[in-house]
């Protein structure tokens, strides 16, 4: 059943060329799925209004980088562990081996339960879209993603060793080679099952999980199955400098350059991070036509700059990825334009404007999409509906920098994906709420408990 939904909008962004710009005092009209008209009347008819005075109106956020399952896994133990060992004690050991457990320990139920949780919180923060990074065998992600109501890329993760072998130094060994083709032959599979599910909702593509973990005959298999699916790849790019210097030493090429060498550095490219990537990484992204999913909050807490302005300057289209640490885009917003600035010292960079262009239409462009990111007739409806009338954001003067600076998700009216109203007030509307969060804690939960039994959840870091 399709709905038809009015909402008042006291402000609405709106294509402008390639770029967007606000109107006033408008209506918007969503009818079978889709943008049916921007007016100045109110619309007759509609089976759905929504009228809140200081309503603004915006595309749905595109989160280009997420990890719906394991990020919970973590949720509250990796802040304000020490900088020194973060790679090898914390991405090594601990982000990595509870992803391990949780396939270990959690049934398919239990690891649909915690993936639904976190794509929940993103849903409320106002993320139509999210491109999901996750194992091979936990495919009930594109299940709890379709229940949820989301637009989503699923992109199965592929490794050529799942086990990096890190050493007392820091580096990686390569402990385990190999796995590299049964995860191309099960992540193609993967692909044919359920990709354009749910009306078209649910896409699916290719995670290939980093340039050390996976090799460059597995990353150029990668190439051929994606061009012959006309499938996205994802991967994440200079993450640690340990990638760096892993790569440098093994191929004598940075990550960005090992991708142009196998073939994957073009338009279909969405590359997570690119911390460490260098100038002249950065401009042959850019010449390449690929993405850059900046996630700023995910790397704040490492005492890293994940700078959005830096590569946006060098003429990079440059999105914005929520790591599955945060679920609040707005506040993630936030976060890039202070990270931003605080590296350039300049206030005037990563504007408001900037970065919700980022995280709405430069994102569907990343996708290869110009039928989402815009609110224009036409267009698929993946809305989200802000109300800036509360007392922490009374009076607005320019309604972007009020959401940016001041609004979080708590200030989400209203989400609309694919012309469907999923969050109203709040609330979402498709799924028990509160029975989600339960189910998705209780799982987490047997994963410390494990994680703690092996010791790679230290002593005092759960409390009570
Ligand atoms: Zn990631």
């Amino acid at each position: 059943m399709t709905q038809t939904i009015a909402i008042r909008a006291r402000w609405v962004l709106v294509p402008d060329g390639p770029r967007q710009r606000i109107e006033t005092d408008r209506w918007v009209l969503v009818e079978d799925g889709r943008i049916a008209a921007v007016t100045a009347g109110r619309p007759g008819g509609a089976d759905r209004t929504i009228d809140v005075p200081e309503a603004l109106v915006l595309p749905g956020f595109v989160n280009l980088h997420n990890h719906g399952i394991s990020a919970l896994l973590f949720r509250g133990i990796v802040e304000d562990r020490p900088t020194a060992s973060w790679a090898a004690d914390t991405v090594y050991g601990l982000i990595m081996p509870l992803q391990g457990l949780a396939m270990e320990v959690l049934d398919a139920d239990e690891l649909r339960a915690v993936t639904a949780l976190g794509l929940l919180g993103l849903v409320k923060g106002g993320a139509t879209t999210t491109m999901d990074m996750f194992r091979i065998a936990q495919a009930v992600s594109f299940d709890a993603a379709e229940e949820l109501g989301l637009r989503f890329y699923g992109m199965p993760y592929l490794f050529s060793t799942e086990d990096l072998g890190i050493g007392e130094d820091g580096r990686p060994r390569y402990a385990a080679r190999g796995t590299g083709e049964s995860d191309l032959a099960r992540a193609s599979a993967l692909f044919d099952a359920h990709d354009r599910r749910a009306d078209g909702r649910i896409r699916a593509g290719f995670g290939p999980h980093g340039t050390d973990s996976c090799d460059a005959d597995l990353l150029a298999g990668i190439r051929d199955a994606a061009a012959d699916r006309g499938a996205k790849v994802t991967i994440h790019v200079s993450q640690s400098a340990t990638e760096g210097e892993t790569l440098r030493s093994r191929y004598g090429r940075t990550p960005t350059e090992q991708l142009a060498h196998v073939g994957l550095l073009g338009p279909d490219l969405v590359a997570a991070h690119c911390v460490y990537a260098s100038d002249d990484d950065l401009g042959l992204i850019a010449d390449a036509g690929a993405t850059v999913a900046n996630c700023p909050a995910s790397f704040a807490r490492g005492a890293v700059s994940a700078i959005w302005q830096r590569t946006a300057a060098r003429g990079v289209r440059t999105g914005i990825g929520l790591d599955g640490y945060s679920m609040d885009t707005i506040g993630e917003l936030r976060t890039a334009a202070l990270v931003s600035k605080l590296a350039s010292g300049l206030s005037e960079d990563a504007t408001a404007r900037d970065l919700v262009a980022a995280a709405t239409v430069d994102g569907a462009d990343a996708l290869g999409r110009d039928d989402i990111g815009r609110i224009a007739p036409g267009c698929r409806a993946d809305i989200v509906v802000v109300n800036l009338g509360a007392a922490h954001l009374a009076p607005v003067s320019d309604p972007l920098k009020t959401m940016v600076w001041h609004a979080g998700t708590s200030d989400i009216e209203a989400v609309i994906v694919d012309g469907r109203l999923v969050v109203e007030k709040g609330r979402h509307l498709l799924v028990d709420e509160d029975a989600i969060v339960a189910a998705g804690a209780a799982a987490v939960r047997k994963v410390w408990a494990e994680g703690q039994a092996r010791g790679y959840i230290r002593e005092g870091e759960i409390v009570g």
